[in-house]
């Protein structure tokens, strides 16, 4: 059973059943069979399944952003903005999906070389609650596009955004079959994952569920995408535009009420301008709107579970207990619901937790350096590496100190965000492989050569 709860006031949403063994089986049958017709199929043809499934997104735009401020707390006009970003991703992918998997000639002593981009087959999708649309269309739009198919395995905190994505992708006329929602509980994951109509495995969640699906399918010799976790650092340097930067920062840390990968968590700033980057930073903070998710000039909403809430404040009351300062909240918030308020934690070091781990919620951590060196040094004292900012005025010295940050993007004087248009992924313990681009939907294919003698 699962039993979806209300982040903003803790009372039970719904109850589902689970599916059984048999309703897995006949899942991985028919998306194994249905997949063998949908790859070939051109596709230019079955981008147009991407097209319908942008409408449907579309049409059913405010319900289904209610369903995601209902499950897991998002302020309402950011849920808007989720259904509006998988809509674009998946015109986006019918655009240049066919160009990005074009024949490419491989010019040798042959009569003909060339690679192809075929499908790899099922795909078996491990998606998390924080973005429940966006986590499953960022990943759905290329691998349909590339010919693939697709079982979900959503968070279960979300279950009305999973089945949902089963309605959307119906109504978009996708084959029957080729994709699923699985109902299941996440101890069934790892036979899905050993079976042999699974033919890969993409996973967005925590570096420790990445580590453990990473080591199933290994096993099984399975390709992976894994997106995990990420402690994002933001460093702004002396030269640094201070107002601009402090504005961003806030939204950086605090969309998506700090539930995000790509969140900027530790503010690496150099001694000399730290005083007013925390003040502007605490003038931004305060003008943060706590509140019913529902209401569109929210900014704060609950987070999405209570357990995620308590562990949050207990990595704020370790941090505080080995010497940092706090500026502003500190605590949940009393009553219903599993507020916590937008948080910032002064003279963080490297060995304190809100340095060390990832915290995901609304939690800042300032951590004061005396200069560039420094800041690159601590920016890539983490075990994580997805994404960064750096803010400089001196634009040719930070694409110089860009190269020497170990993370999968750095942002220039502006804030971590996907985007179908660039690659999107991590290294480290953040992950491997990339989403989005050209790169992501060459995740799922077998890159062939064809040689003619
Ligand atoms: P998890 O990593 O536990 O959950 C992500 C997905 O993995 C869910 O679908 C979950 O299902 C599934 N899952 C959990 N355990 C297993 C398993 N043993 N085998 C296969 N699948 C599994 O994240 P949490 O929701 O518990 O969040 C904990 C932390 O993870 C956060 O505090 C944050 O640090 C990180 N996180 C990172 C995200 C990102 O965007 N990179 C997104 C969400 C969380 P089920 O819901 O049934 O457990």
């Amino acid at each position: 059973m699962i039993v979806s709860v209300n982040p903003a006031n803790g009372k039970e949403l719904a109850r589902y059943e689970l599916h059984d063994d048999a309703f897995v089986d006949n899942a991985l049958t028919a998306a194994a069979n249905a997949q063998k017709a949908w790859r070939r199929v051109p596709i230019e043809e079955r981008v147009g399944l991407l097209k319908n499934m942008a409408k449907a997104l579309r049409s059913g735009k405010s319900s289904y952003a209610e369903m995601i401020t209902r499950e897991m707390g998002k302020p309402i006009a950011e849920s808007e903005g989720e259904i509006e970003k998988c809509a674009y991703n998946c015109d986006f992918y019918a655009e240049h999906a066919a160009r990005y998997l074009a024949d490419e000639p491989a010019p040798s002593n042959a009569t003909e070389s060339v690679v192809e981009f075929d499908p790899l087959g099922v795909v078996l999708a491990i998606m998390p609650w924080n973005y429940p649309f966006w986590q499953f269309f960022r990943f759905a739009a290329p691998a349909f596009a590339a010919g693939n198919g697709a079982v979900l395995k959503h968070a279960n905190n979300v279950p009305e955004c999973a089945l949902a994505i089963q309605d959307i992708m119906k109504e978009a006329g996708c084959p029957d079959g080729l994709f699923a929602t699985l109902m299941i509980d996440a101890s069934k994951v790892a036979d899905i994952i050993a079976d042999d109509r699974i033919a890969a495995v993409t996973l967005t969640g925590s570096t420790e569920v990445g580590a453990i699906v990473a080591a199933q399918a290994g096993k099984a010799l399975k390709k992976q995408v894994l997106e995990l976790g990420g402690s994002d650092p933001f460093i702004v340097l002396a030269d640094a535009d201070l107002e601009e930067a402090a504005k961003v920062a806030v939204k950086a840390r605090y969309i998506n009420v700090g539930q995000s990968c790509v969140n900027a968590k530790r503010f690496i700033v150099e001694e000399s301008v730290a005083d007013r980057f925390v003040e502007l930073f605490l003038e931004g903070v305060a003008k943060l709107k706590i509140g019913d998710p529902m209401e569109r000039d929210t900014n704060i909403g609950p987070m999405a579970r209570e357990n995620l809430m308590s562990g949050l404040h207990s990595q704020v009351e370790r941090t505080l207990a080995s010497g940092a300062v706090l500026k502003t909240g500190g605590k949940p918030i009393e009553g219903a619901g599993f507020y916590y308020p937008p948080t910032v934690l002064d003279n963080v070091k490297p060995d304190m937790v809100a340095f060390c781990e990832e915290t995901f919620g609304p939690v800042a951590a300032i951590i004061r350096v005396k200069d560039a060196d420094e800041a690159i040094r601590l920016a890539n004292q983490t075990e994580f590496g997805l994404g960064s900012a750096l803010w400089s005025t001196n634009i040719e010295r930070a694409r110089k100190l860009a190269r020497d940050i170990d993370a999968g993007a750095v942002f220039i004087n502006g804030m971590v965000a996907s985007d179908p248009r660039y690659p999107f992924g991590g290294i480290k313990r953040s992950g491997y492989g990339r989403e989005l681009g050209i790169y992501g939907i060459r995740e799922f294919v077998n890159i062939k050569t064809v040689w003619v003698g």
